[in-house]
């Protein structure tokens, strides 16, 4: 057996361990990155990045299909044609770029990477094996970053004609028929893409309502949305079993239906990944389901590091990689916390939804009274040429010294300004900063400096 030391050992290379292992070497510590499938996990392979790729393939083909907005612009197109086969290859060739990114990135920064899967042998050491056989890795700080995967229902397992979300992003047809076993965000994105593709979907969901972490003032326009793609959305419904063609469900009212699916997407959540390799021999505090880490993302046992999925919500590949740059900058000496104000989230629906901090309830149960201030994009010029004016940007504020609490968006594009409602929530923004802010004209933002001067009362172009 291969015998290795370092400084660092970071077991998964996700955006939280790959960027772990990109600080540390930078940091000038000796670090040895450990990955049993590819470089950038979930996020690059199966996830993030492959999920918006086909979202964007999917517009681009409805667009052509529902050639509505086209003729506005007096240009007409003659009937598509998918070639799907070709659009995953598309997808596929982004993900190796990236992947191959994150390879030449742990290089430049004097990273050891082993592809093989590491078991923990203890606090301080693992074995690895991989291609090249046995290596035995000790470490003075082990970082724990082995993410999280698809969670099946015991009636639904997957194989065959039911499919995970990795399952899914792998297809080479568009499917006649989907049922979506969940409206997270992660079945609602790819619900909406396959449709916008050409299949029948049908979305089942066992509460009330679709995307249920977000108000319903978000969702309505997602909800409209589906109406118009000819989506049907079965809410208060439990997926039963699944034969060949048809989902088998228990809907709201009792009766039992039978849904077209020539596949099944079972997008009910995602599971830590914190066994089958010898994590359970380290004497760790959990959380549930998830490893316990304190606001250094230490554990309980010391020198013990864990980031991202595995050490639970929100489970998001911004928030991995955050904590797995904290963790390499610990280690190297600095004093640092995971203190963020607010981890924005956002659905890629369509039409796209931004929550960043509190919700104005939220606020109100926190804070007490609060200043709402909203914006349509009807409102908005720039909406309008770009043919999408359906959403709007609210900013919730407290009432007494106007401090930003949350700000929310619902509308096309509006991923992109997530970053100026974090970046206000983190510099503690007042109302009034960002009403003083001049905002380019004419962009989607001025949705954002008009929500503000609506909370303080006096909006300009409504
Ligand atoms: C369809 C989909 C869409 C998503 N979209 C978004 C999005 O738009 N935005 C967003 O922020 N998040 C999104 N996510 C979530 C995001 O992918 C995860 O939050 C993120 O990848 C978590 O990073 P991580 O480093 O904790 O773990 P992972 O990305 O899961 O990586 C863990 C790595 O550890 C490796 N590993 C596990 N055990 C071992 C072992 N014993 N030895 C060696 N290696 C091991 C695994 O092979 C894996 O590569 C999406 C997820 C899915 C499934």
């Amino acid at each position: 057996m291969n015998e290795l030391r370092c400084k660092v050992l970071v077991i998964g290379g996700g955006p939280g361990g790959y960027v772990a292992a990109i600080r540390s070497g930078q940091l000038g510590l000796d670090t040895i990155l450990v990955e049993a499938n590819k470089l950038g996990g979930a996020c690059l392979n199966v996830g993030c990045i492959p999920s918006k790729a086909l979202i964007h393939a999917a517009d681009a083909a409805h667009g052509l299909r529902e050639p509505r907005a086209f003729r506005a612009l007096g240009l007409s197109v003659g009937a598509p044609k998918l070639d799907f086969a070709r659009t995953i290859a598309w997808k596929n060739a982004i993900v190796t770029r990236l992947t191959n990114g994150v390879g030449a990135l742990l290089k430049k920064a004097k990273v050891r990477t082993l592809l093989g899967t590491a078991t923990i042998v203890d606090g301080k050491t693992a074995t690895v094996t991989g291609d090249t056989g046995e290596t035995r890795i000790s470490a003075e700080h082990l970082v724990l970053a082995t993410g999280s995967e698809s969670a099946e229902l015991p009636a639904l397992k997957f194989g065959g004609d039911i499919l995970s979300s990795t399952d899914a992003l792998k297809l080479t047809e568009v499917p006649r028929s989907l049922a979506v076993v969940g409206a997270g965000y992660i079945g609602m994105e790819l619900g909406m893409a396959f449709a916008k593709l050409g299949a029948k979907v049908t979305i089942v969901e066992a509460l009330p309502k679709i995307l249920p972490l977000y108000d319903s003032e978000l969702t309505q326009p997602v909800v409209r949305r589906l109406a118009e793609l000819g989506v049907e959305t079965l809410v208060g419904a439990r997926a039963l079993s699944f034969a060949k063609g048809a989902l088998h469900v228990a809907a709201a009212d009792g009766k039992e239906r039978a849904a077209p699916a020539d596949k099944a997407l079972v997008a009910v959540g995602r599971r830590a990944r914190t066994s089958g390799f010898g994590l359970e021999s380290l004497d760790l505090t959990m959380s549930g389901p998830f490893v316990h880490i304190d606001e250094k993302c230490a554990t309980s046992m010391r020198n013990v590091w864990a980031i991202g999925d595995m050490t639970g919500e929100p489970m998001l590949a911004h928030r991995a990689m955050a904590q797995g740059e904290m963790v390499a900058e610990i280690i190297a000496g600095s004093k640092r916390a995971f203190d963020a104000k607010a981890i924005p989230a956002i659905c890629f629906t369509d039409p796209e939804i931004v929550a960043v901090g509190l919700s104005p309830d939220a606020a109100k149960a926190a804070h007490g009274e609060v200043r709402v201030g909203h914006f349509p994009f009807r409102a908005n010029g720039r909406a309008m040429t770009l043919q999408d004016d359906e959403g709007f940007v609210r900013i919730t504020a407290r009432a007494d010294n106007h401090v930003v609490l949350g700000v929310h968006a619902v509308g096309a594009g509006v991923s992109e300004l997530s970053a100026a409602f974090s970046l206000a929530l983190e510099m503690g923004a007042r109302l009034e900063d960002v009403a003083l802010t001049i905002h380019a004209h004419p962009t989607l933002s001025e949705a954002f400096h008009e929500s503000a001067l609506a909370a303080l009362g006096h909006p300009l172009h409504i």
